[in-house]
């Protein structure tokens, strides 16, 4: 498949097996506190940014990906096992890719935070920004009920 848009921002994973591009403008870009971008990131919150899936693609390579839940799957390096994107499974959601991995993360400043209530209280990070806690909107939180975890 060849590939005729023009990427609006780009990135990949540290060893440079896999990369990807954006066709639209970065939306949405925040930091998730939640126990699961924790434990998927190994950090002490996730940093992401999307875009409509269908204004995103893989570029180079092909990433490994784990269903971290019924719900949503998390793809990463098979070589050097880059946290790269996140997503739920739904094709009108947002894909977002972890903030750290753009060529330029200095053009997606965070606009909110989600996942608060397990913001680790030493996180002293963007504390003006907006934030929210998992489920706080009552659609969300019936969308969360029927989340079933796989992580250990
Ligand atoms: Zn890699
Ligand atoms: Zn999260």
């Amino acid at each position: 498949m060849t590939e005729t848009r023009t990427p609006v921002a780009e990135g990949g994973c540290q060893c440079g097996a896999v990369r990807y591009a954006f066709y639209v403008p970065l939306e949405n870009s925040h930091a998730c506190h939640c126990r699961m971008c924790q434990r998927a990131t190994g950090g002490a919150f996730a940093l992401l940014v999307g875009s409509k899936t269908k204004d995103f693609a893989w570029t180079m390579g092909e990433p490994a990906v784990f269903a971290s839940s019924n719900l949503a799957s998390r793809a990463y390096c098979r070589d050097c096992g880059t946290p790269l994107s996140f997503s739920y499974n739904m094709p009108e959601a947002r894909f977002y890719v972890t903030t750290g991995t753009l060529d330029h993360p200095e053009t997606a400043p965070i606009i909110i935070q989600y996942g608060v209530e397990s913001r680790i209280p030493w996180v002293k990070f963007c504390e003006e920004i907006p934030s929210e806690a998992t489920g706080e909107d009552p659609k969300a939180a019936e969308f969360f009920k029927t989340m079933a975890s796989n992580q250990g």
